[in-house]
């Protein structure tokens, strides 16, 4: 018989907000030592009262816009009861009868087409604290730091039917949600629960489901899901086992899914609204300044680049980081060409980073230094050879182009008889590459036109340089 996979997702994300989602403590990324973002509100101390973080909201209601979804103007915070060492409130504070946001969609490129994914909802929740075992001392300690940091669950549908869907998906959301200034979704930043099922291909009713928690790896997660369908499919084909519904979790190294409990159901939870909090509502004039103060997205970027005429392989790297985005749009604003912009960033800012093992994306050069650099070199104050050598100081020293430019000497003016003057002495110092030259050896030249450079510190227009010493050279013929 032949069988369809059902998938269903529950994406957790951490948002990028400043503080923890009820209280002012700082993000557990900004923690040196365990437990040093920690207050009496966050490790649940008694009388702690909770208070809603208004970005962390904002930052919710901006991914159910950009996902299509309904935003709901009223919405609740309640509590999910239940007991682990990591959680000190013994329950957490999550969206249970009113989430946030309701019913949307993403379209996700796959090999055969486009996949319409619908999204059930996107709640905002906090996250829980971290246990840390001690393999030598044989003790666990408590670590508070990601306790109540906020994140979004974004639940889909099951409408995956294959892995490469899951994928294209996790591929997708982390882009958008990266892009629009929504969460970093660094190593761990982004969490899945895969929900798989399998049924006979055309029957409506959905299998018996294993839920499979907290991956973060994409390979895992593929190798997951095909380990699932193929223990589902031995189970009803050739009743190995019977399936029951279950939360599993993945082993990397033995390459399988192990049970862990059995589906726990909602009533096992007690959810009840959070007396402590109020409501969340978003009225219009609200709603309105957040898609007001929605950034463009990756279409919309695309769309605008290719009109300013850069190449695709360009806008695809521009539009990989938003920080990339934010730097070349002022740039330009502040009046340079858009193709020698992206040229400066992706090759001259690129080339610099590589050299010292760096991508491009821990570029951090302010716009006003960049356009200094550029709009000097087309002023022809410096020749682009020199830019590039600026560019370089700024990059890796953090010098200001403009001091460096005139500590360095750089900007003096070169003239005509100073770089005749030069190519005469350096004819004169090299008699063996001129009669090579002269001999047919063409790459001879390159070597002398290397040592004017050298001599005039790389300052001068190099094709009137190169003019001279051609004329220079042939001179002696
Ligand atoms: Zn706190």
């Amino acid at each position: 018989m032949k069988y369809e996979t059902v998938i269903g997702l529950e994406t957790h994300v951490e948002l990028s907000t400043m503080s923890k989602l009820f209280c002012s403590c700082g993000g557990h990324s900004e923690a040196d030592q365990p437990n040093d973002c920690v207050c009496p509100a966050c490790c649940g101390m008694p009388g702690m009262l909770p208070v809603t973080n208004k970005h962390a909201v904002e930052l919710a209601v901006r991914a159910g816009l950009m996902l299509n979804c309904h935003i709901n103007q009223y919405a609740t915070f309640d509590k999910k009861s239940y007991y682990y060492p990591d959680l000190p409130c013994s329950y957490q504070i999550t969206q249970w009868f009113h989430p946030i946001c309701t019913n949307g969609y993403v379209d996700v490129p796959t090999k055969s087409g486009t996949s319409r994914i619908g999204i059930k909802q996107i709640h905002i929740e906090e996250d829980a604290g971290k246990l840390v075992h001690d393999d030598w001392a044989d003790v666990t300690y408590v670590d508070f730091n990601r306790t109540s940091v906020p994140l979004i669950e974004i639940v889909s549908k099951p409408d995956f039917r294959s892995p490469e869907e899951v994928i294209g998906y996790i591929e997708k959301l982390k882009s958008m949600l990266r892009f629009g200034g929504i969460s970093e979704c660094e190593e761990g930043a982004m969490r899945c629960d895969v929900n798989i099922s399998i049924r006979p291909e055309g029957t409506p009713e959905l299998g018996v489901r294993s839920e499979i928690k907290n991956m973060s790896s994409l390979t895992a997660i593929e190798r997951a899901i095909k380990f699932e369908v193929a223990r589902h499919t031995d189970a009803l084909e050739r009743h190995t086992e019977t399936l029951v519904q279950e939360t599993r979790r993945w082993d990397d190294i033995k390459n399988r899914t192990f049970a862990m409990r059995n589906k726990e159901t909602a009533a096992d939870y007690r959810y009840f609204p959070d007396p402590n909090l109020m409501p969340v509502v978003v009225d219009d004039e609200w709603l309105a300044e957040i898609k007001d103060n929605m950034p463009a997205s990756i279409e919309e970027k695309t769309a605008e680049y290719t009109e300013m005429g850069l190449s695709p392989q360009d806008i695809d790297s521009l539009v990989s980081e938003r920080k990339l985005c934010d730097l070349f749009d002022a740039v330009v604003k502040s009046g340079c060409k858009p193709a020698d912009t992206a040229a400066w960033i992706l090759t001259d800012c690129a080339g610099i980073l590589r050299r010292g093992g760096k991508v491009i994306g821990e570029l951090d050069i302010a716009p006003e230094e960049l356009s200094y650099i550029i709009k000097t070199v087309d002023e022809g104050k410096i020749n682009r050879g020199v830019g590039k050598k600026v560019l370089s100081a700024v990059i890796e020293k953090g010098v200001a182009p403009e001091a460096f430019i005139k500590e360095q000497g750089l900007d003096a003016k070169v003239d005509e008889s100073m770089i005749l003057d030069t190519v005469k002495k350096v004819v004169a110092d090299n008699p063996k590459a001129v009669s090579d030259y002269l001999g047919g050896k063409t790459k001879a030249l390159q070597a002398l036109f290397g040592s004017c450079m050298k001599e005039l510190r790389g300052k001068g227009d190099p094709n009137a340089i190169r003019e001279l010493l051609t004329q220079e050279v042939e001179k002696l013929r």
